[in-house]
């Protein structure tokens, strides 16, 4: 039983807001980090309990270096850096038998915990007509290799968000939103019980979950905060730009360039000066 854990900082326990997960000016980010390793362990330790056998873990974060490799638990391996051509979803292939989005959020628009999709450029992103966020991106590039992402942790929307996608996922919910920057969060040993408890569920439940799949070809399209930066999208070869709505769209071929693709699109369109 391979696993392989993706883990975001905004949806991890204890964390409301950008203090906690700014590596250069976050005042509470040493703390963040640490909760951080705190969540990975506890569902490692519970997989590992569950009889997983490989656990690969990719830190997902801002430049991908938060989590403490020395305290990790010492049956995983960690993949740290950026940058990757395949981002959070980097080292994910279809020798493994599940996907787990550990520390995710809501996406743009969703009154969740440090909800956003991607960087402050998105304002929506489609896959398929089908509104996506990060969770549903990467969910999306798990199931072109046929592998299901089969556990979310992090607030209270984004286990709905995850559940409208993928019937049967198992959620754990270490926290509810109260505002985009603010929550209830559980205590730590709850929010480590809770996960431990979710982990083992959604290992039990990996065959009755099905790998997210939409029919092919693909089409990625996104929405920008403003058409400078859909503009410069648009000059991503094999893009389209429709400006009566706004929306830049491409049609990738593989899981692989459906991630290049959305990076080289975002990278651009970040560069676009607004005033
Ligand atoms: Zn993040």
């Amino acid at each position: 039983m391979k696993l392989f854990l993706s883990v975001d900082m905004e949806g991890i326990s204890g964390i409301v807001d950008t203090s906690y997960i700014n590596p250069d000016s976050g005042t509470n980010y040493a703390r963040g980090r640490q909760f951080m390793t705190e969540d990975a362990n506890a569902v490692i330790e519970a997989a590992l309990e569950w009889g997983a056998t490989e656990i690969l873990v990719a830190d997902s974060h801002n430049t991908m270096n938060n989590i403490l490799w020395e305290s990790l638990h010492p049956k995983a391996k960690l993949l740290a850096g950026s940058p990757r051509n395949f981002s959070m979803m980097q080292g994910l292939d279809d020798s493994f038998d599940a996907a787990f989005f550990i520390g995710y959020h809501t996406r743009q628009g969703i009154p969740g915990v440090l909800s956003h999709t991607m960087s402050g450029v998105v304002r929506n992103m489609y896959i398929n007509g089908r509104v996506v966020g990060e969770f549903g991106f990467n969910a999306v590039y798990a199931g072109l290799y046929g592998v299901p992402v089969c556990l979310v942790s992090g607030d209270n929307l984004i286990a709905r968000e995850s559940s409208e996608l993928i019937p049967g996922i198992s959620t754990a919910i270490v926290k509810t939103a109260v505002s985009r920057t603010s929550a209830i969060c559980l205590s730590r040993e709850q929010a480590t019980a809770e996960l431990k408890q979710k982990t083992k569920l959604a290992l039990s439940r990996v065959q009755e979950v099905k790998p997210l799949v939409f029919a092919e070809p693909l089409e990625l399209a996104i929405e920008f905060s403003h058409a400078g930066q859909a503009e410069m999208a648009a000059d991503v070869p094999g893009t389209r730009y429709d400006t009566e709505t706004g929306i830049v769209s491409c049609s990738p071929k593989d899981q692989h360039e459906l991630y290049k693709t959305m990076r080289a699109m975002i990278n651009l369109a970040a560069g676009a000066q607004f005033f």
